[in-house]
């Protein structure tokens, strides 16, 4: 019998959008005057002679169905790889190309059919680069960097909803040094899970890293830039790149985000010291660099493993408006300039834009097997809980999961934090899934790493 051998190929393909472009990640419309950083479609190819998948990250907020499903059939006729092997996901930078229609930022499918092809070359150019290689991983942790971005507060200090309505009983955002923060509402998973993989020489092939947060931002806000998961690579790749004897394909570092949809950077207890833009966003990655770096140094290579992938299709209700609910809308909308301020304007207009969508949608859950890491992705903002319950329940000793995966389906709140409200749980196109989509989607997860093993 042929000897199985392990190979592994990596490629970043740029995805930098002109400027003039709108920019997704406020509720206000942005549009890009500056690159402070260009943007990239990173992928990672393994293949262990048996099963041969990809992963790519883009730098983008989020990648909805349509373009995922034709850079995966560009990936299928260009390199072979079944969209069942195929994992693409967005970091959530919020300096990011006009990838999603949210609030009052519109995608554009010009960009996103360019975007569909470029992860398809990022994929196609890693397939090129395959190298019999060998791979390992480590866990670290990075304290002090995440915190839950919804509180409990003093009575009467949580504002009213969009509807007007008092019901909320957490805040998204307080703000620091706010007086009346009571305490958290969720806790935060400070895990840095790290694969890394080198060729036969010890040359570095990738390093995919997974981190639990939102973002940093901190920016210019008519600026593109990568965020953090930007920067990270971009230590990586100067830090634990070799100089190797002969050319080789550039060695390609990769961030994921975990389940961070209520996590952020932001610790209210004190004031932000930013002396200039960006200083936070390069203070934080360079503390999860050095991180990795410290993990990557402990790490023990095989030369080979076992690959699997399963994908399981949730079908899920949507929160969609009632006919009242949309009429109303409409009352409220009336009176409103082109561009809309108030909280009760902008979620109208949302209202009114999910009249005619759909009661269910079929939501993709992956996991992989990679040797005896267990990797699961969520295809919107999962919260942090069902990150951490994944990792309690599985069966791999090590598993992490990737948000914004294979499409976009907002925000994924826990049942727990429907009833408590807040930002996450309003219905918006970046919050409309049902209530109980949380648990379906845990015990999918679950159910296909099992099917994994
Ligand atoms: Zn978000």
């Amino acid at each position: 019998m042929k000897s199985r051998v392990f190979r592994a190929g990596a490629a970043k393909s740029n995805i930098t959008p002109p400027l003039g472009t709108s920019i997704p990640g406020e509720m206000f419309g942005r549009t890009a005057l500056h690159v402070h950083d260009d943007l990239h479609a990173r992928c990672l190819v393994l293949d262990n002679g048996v099963e041969k998948m990809a992963i790519v990250v883009c730098d983008a907020i989020a990648l909805p169905k349509a373009p995922v499903l034709r850079a995966t059939q560009l990936i299928r006729k260009h390199a072979g790889i079944p969209h069942d092997h195929v994992i693409i996901a967005a970091t959530h930078t919020h300096e990011g190309g006009p990838t999603a229609s949210v609030f009052q930022s519109d995608a554009d499918p010009k960009y996103l059919d360019w975007l569909a092809i470029r992860i398809s070359d990022s994929v196609r150019r890693a397939v090129n680069n395959l190298r019999p290689a060998r791979i390992g991983w480590g866990v670290g942790r990075v304290n002090g960097v995440v915190f839950s971005r919804r509180y409990f507060m003093k009575p009467g200090t949580v504002p009213p909803s969009p509807w007007g309505t008092a019901d909320d009983q957490v805040m998204m955002n307080p703000g620091r040094e706010n007086p009346n923060v009571v305490k958290p509402a969720g806790p935060v998973d400070p895990e840095l899970v790290i694969l890394a993989i080198q060729d036969m020489e010890g040359d570095p092939v990738a390093v995919l890293g997974n981190y639990t947060l939102h973002y940093v931002g901190g920016e210019r806000s008519s600026d593109i830039s990568a965020d953090y998961y930007g920067v990270w690579a971009d230590i990586l790749e100067r830090e634990w790149a070799k100089r190797a004897a002969a050319p080789k394909p550039p060695f390609v570092a990769m961030m994921t985000n975990g389940c961070s949809g209520n996590i952020n950077n932001i610790d209210v207890r004190s004031a932000l010291n930013q002396p200039y833009p960006y200083h936070q966003m390069h203070k934080v990655a360079r503390g999860i660099a050095d991180e990795s770096l410290r993990v990557l140094r402990t790490i023990k290579y095989r030369d080979w493993v076992p690959l699997a992938s399963r994908e399981t299709a949730v079908e899920l209700e949507t929160r969609k408006p009632s006919p009242e609910d949309v009429r109303s809308a409409r009352r409220i909308l009336k009176n409103a300039g082109p561009v809309l301020e108030s909280l009760e304007a902008i979620y109208a207009r949302e209202t009114v834009l999910m009249a005619r969508w759909a009661g269910k949608v079929v939501a993709p859950v992956h996991a992989l097997r990679i040797g005896d890491v267990g990797i699961v992705t969520f295809p919107g903002e999962a919260f942090v809980e069902l990150g951490l319950e994944v990792k309690k329940k599985s069966r791999f000793r090590t598993t992490f999961c990737v948000n914004l995966s294979n499409d976009y389906l907002g925000y994924i709140p826990t049942v727990a934090a429907h009833a408590q409200g807040g930002y996450e749980t309003w219905r918006a196109r970046s919050s409309f899934l049902e209530r109980d989509a949380a648990p379906a989607l845990v015990s999918a997860a679950l159910d296909s790493l099992r099917r994994c093993l």
